[in-house]
């Protein structure tokens, strides 16, 4: 039980961030290069990589090995992710909320903010929005509060599952929102929903306790350090970790996040599907000097140094961050962006190109449309990719781990994610996107050689191209 809420927390629920052990590892001295060799070798044999190894490669300071770490980060990626990319879109439900934290603008004690819940019929306007700009994964955000309990969350998966547009439809819902009970969760995985992620913000404790009140359900680091472990034994094995990094010492975060990932893989054979590293943002009634932040090239860092700790878990970009950091940042690990985000209530019909700072929790750095970033993407030789074929076809979890294999891109991935970029092109493109991405499909089939899942794919990117047959995966 968990002593300040008195709800049940996961079977044998410890505190499992030892605090003294990862300030240790962080102080010990810079390691030699051999070390650091050794322990980037470890990760390009994909082998996730301890706390210790993953502290030895934050201590180094030496020009040369930081470089090679970036090269291995890059090379660790194409290996196990090809060139694509998986976008999404957020869409924020609801922002009334019980807690405080003292970095979002959603918190209580901010009595300016708009509060709003998306009424049914203005979910349906949000997601046409979305469908008819061409996406099709999302993730729902939600405050915490009563009104956003489980029942409530799942209605609003299923709705978001029913609306149509067109050739428009949402194929993944994934959710960002409260830690629940063990039946929340299983409220959420009979929804049908795809990714289900808490954060943990800060994993060290006092900086936990000073930025969430202890009065606030949020302010029970327990409970929330737990909230993942509950949702497996729910049935939910398809869970993202994260950290708010700008609060804290970022390379303890960095430790907590592979602490959190080892952790689970332990206990249920099976580790986070996804990472979030949001960066501390401008917020209404916030001021940033109050926090230690992070600064770019320290981002760039961490993001490389995560991508070698954790070869086989999405790591999430958002639009937090700015067109140039993000193009920056992509190569070096990251498997899945947002595009053409709004994070206002409403914001997909409402507010143009605006950002209104008392309707929405933080400032974003990328306000690009979908078309443009996907543009950017294309000329930048990524496949953008909208695929949703694993968890359609329960690939997850376990599963999914046996079958993220180099063997499984080249017949799976690739292929599905080139169907549903021609869907993009075919569907919503604007005629220079729409020229960029015929000539990547091109390029990307001219590097299969021939062979009957060739035939077959060219066949599928036909069909696309020239009836309304859609959603043609493997
Ligand atoms: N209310 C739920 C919660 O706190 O878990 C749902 C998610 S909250 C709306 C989404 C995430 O946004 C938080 O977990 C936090 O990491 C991040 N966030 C909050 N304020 C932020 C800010 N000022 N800048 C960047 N990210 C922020
Ligand atoms: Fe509420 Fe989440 Fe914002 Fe905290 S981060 S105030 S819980 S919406």
């Amino acid at each position: 039980m968990c002593a300040m809420t008195s709800l049940t927390l996961s079977n044998g629920a410890v505190d499992f961030i030892d605090e003294d052990r990862l300030g240790a590892l962080l102080n010990a001295p810079p390691p030699a290069p051999a070390e650091v060799r050794e322990i980037i070798a470890k990760s390009l044999a994909k082998e996730p990589l301890s706390a210790a190894e993953t502290s030895a490669l934050l201590r180094c300071e030496e020009t040369e090995l930081v470089e090679e770490m970036f090269d291995a980060a890059r090379t660790l990626k194409r290996n196990v992710y090809g060139n694509r990319i998986v976008l999404f879109a957020p869409l924020y439900i609801g922002n009334y909320c019980i807690n405080d934290c003292l970095y979002c603008a959603f918190r209580r004690s901010n009595t300016q903010a708009v509060r709003r819940t998306l009424t049914p019929d203005e979910i349906v306007e949000q997601v046409t929005a979305l469908e008819d700009s061409g996406h099709k994964r999302l993730i729902l955000v939600f405050g915490e509060h009563p009104k956003y309990d489980a029942e409530f969350m799942a209605r609003t998966v299923q709705q978001v599952y029913s609306v149509t547009s067109g050739h428009g439809e949402i194929r993944r819902v994934n959710i960002n929102a409260a830690p629940l009970d063990h039946d929340g969760y299983k409220i959420m995985h009979e929804a049908g929903i795809g990714t289900y992620q808490v954060f943990q913000e800060t994993y060290h404790h006092e900086t936990y306790s000073a930025i969430h009140p202890a009065s606030t359900r949020k302010g029970d680091y327990l409970w929330r350090l737990d909230a993942l472990n509950r949702a497996m034994e729910a049935g939910c094995d398809d869970i993202g970790i994260g950290a708010l990094f700008g609060v804290y010492d970022w390379r303890f975060e960095v430790l907590g996040l592979v602490t959190h990932a080892l952790e689970l893989q332990r206990k249920y054979g099976v580790g986070p599907h996804t990472i979030s590293f949001p960066r501390l943002q401008p917020a209404h009634g916030i001021s940033l000097n109050d926090f230690p932040l992070v600064n770019d090239e320290d981002f760039v860092r961490l993001v490389a140094v995560l991508r070698l700790a954790v070869p086989y878990t999405g790591m999430i970009l958002t639009a937090r961050e700015n067109a140039e950091i993000r193009r920056k940042v992509m190569e070096f690990g990251v498997s899945q962006i947002d595009a053409g985000s709004r994070i206002e209530i409403g914001g997909y019909t409402e507010s143009g190109d605006a950002q209104c700072m008392d309707r929405e929790q933080f400032a974003l750095g990328d306000i690009r449309s979908l078309d443009s970033v996907m543009r950017e993407l294309l000329q930048d030789g990524y496949v953008p990719s909208f695929c949703t074929a694993c968890y359609r076809l329960g690939r997850t979890g376990e599963h999914f781990m046996e079958f993220a294999i180099p063997g499984f891109i080249k017949r799976f991935c690739t292929p599905n994610a080139l169907t549903t970029l021609m869907e993009y092109l075919v569907d919503y493109a604007s005629p220079e996107t729409r020229k960029a991405g015929d000539a990547l499909v091109e390029a990307e089939l001219n590097k299969i050689p021939d062979s009957t899942e060739k035939s077959d794919l060219i066949d599928r990117l036909e069909q696309v191209r020239s009836t309304d047959k859609r959603d043609l995966y493997l």
